[in-house]
C-alpha cells in the first residue's frame, strides 16, 4: 500500500492494530454496536487530522456528515484542547453537514468533489452513520434490492473521493452485539459488513468494562490479526 498516509487515532495501540493510523486512499469502516465508541472516534480523527505531521496528523480538515445529529461542538473543543489546539481553529477545521435523509446524504457527497477542489486541504471525509437513514427509509426484505443499490452508489463514490483527493474516509454502521446472529438483514448479519464488495478496512468495536473499548480488524489480509484495547475519556480517545 503505497503513498498512503496515516491519521493517528490518539491510541497507540489502535494506530498500530491499523499500521500506524486510519489511511488516505482507502475508506475505514467502523462497525459495532450502540455506545461502542464508533462517534467518539470520529470525533477524535477530525481534529487529530489537523494535527501536523509529525504529530501523526496530515495538517488537513475533515468533512463530518451526520445523520443521526449526534456530532458535539464540545467534544471538539475537549478534545483539540488536550492535544494543544486552539479550540477555535479546530472548529474551524471542521465543515460538518447534517443530512436529513438518504437523498440529502447522497447529495451532499455529490458536492463534495467541488468542495475539495475549492478547498484542499480536505484530508478526512466522515459519514455518522452510513447506514442508519437507508435502513430507516427501506426496511425489511422486499427493499433490500434498492436499498443495497443506493448505498452501493454511495459507497463506491465515497472510495472513489479517497483515491482521487488522497484523502481518509470513515464511514460508521450500527450492528447489534452478537454478530453471529442473522437479523434477517444482510447489512446486520454475519460480521457486520456492509462494504461486501467495496473495497475498504473494516474495524469491529466492543464495549468492554468501564471505558475500555476493543477494536478487531475483520478481513484485511495486509494487516496483523487480533484484538486491541482503547480507551474513551474526557479527553478523547486514548491507550
Ligand atoms: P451508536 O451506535 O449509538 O451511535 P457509538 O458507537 O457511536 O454508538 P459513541 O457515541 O461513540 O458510540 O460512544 C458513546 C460512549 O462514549 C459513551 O457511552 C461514553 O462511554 C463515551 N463518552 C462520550 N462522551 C464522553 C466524554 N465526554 N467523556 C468520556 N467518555 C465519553
Ligand atoms: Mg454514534
Amino acid at each position: 500500500r503505497i503513498n498512503t498516509k496515516k491519521i493517528t487515532t490518539g491510541s497507540q495501540a489502535l494506530d498500530g492494530l491499523l499500521g500506524g493510523g486510519i489511511e488516505t486512499r482507502t475508506m475505514t469502516e467502523l462497525f459495532g454496536e450502540f455506545g461502542s465508541g464508533k462517534t467518539q472516534l470520529c470525533h477524535q480523527l477530525s481534529v487529530n487530522v489537523q494535527l501536523p505531521l509529525e504529530k501523526g496528523g496530515l495538517g488537513g480538515k475533515a468533512v463530518y456528515i451526520d445523520t443521526e445529529g449526534t456530532f458535539r461542538w464540545e467534544r471538539i473543543e475537549a478534545m483539540s484542547k488536550a492535544i494543544g489546539l486552539e479550540p477555535d481553529s479546530a472548529m474551524n477545521n471542521i465543515y460538518y453537514m447534517r443530512a436529513i435523509n438518504s437523498d440529502h446524504q447522497m447529495a451532499i457527497v455529490d458536492d463534495l468533489q467541488e468542495l475539495i477542489s475549492k478547498d484542499p486541504a480536505i484530508k478526512l471525509i466522515i459519514v455518522d452513520s452510513v447506514t442508519s437513514h437507508f435502513r430507516a427509509e427501506f426496511p425489511g426484505r422486499e427493499n433490500l434490492a434498492v436499498r443495497q443499490q443506493k448505498l452501493n452508489k454511495h459507497l463506491h463514490q465515497l472510495v472513489r473521493l479517497a483515491e482521487m483527493y488522497d484523502l481518509a474516509v470513515i464511514i460508521t454502521n450500527q450492528v447489534m452485539a452478537r454478530p453471529d446472529m442473522f437479523y434477517g438483514d444482510p447489512t446486520v448479519a454475519v460480521g457486520g459488513h456492509t462494504l461486501y464488495h467495496v473495497p475498504g478496512i473494516r474495524v469491529q468495536l466492543k464495549k468492554s468494562r468501564g471505558n475500555k473499548r476493543i477494536a478487531r480488524i475483520v478481513d484485511a489480509p495486509h494487516l496483523p490479526e487480533g484484538e486491541v484495547v482503547f480507551a474513551i475519556t474526557e479527553e478523547g480517545v486514548r491507550d
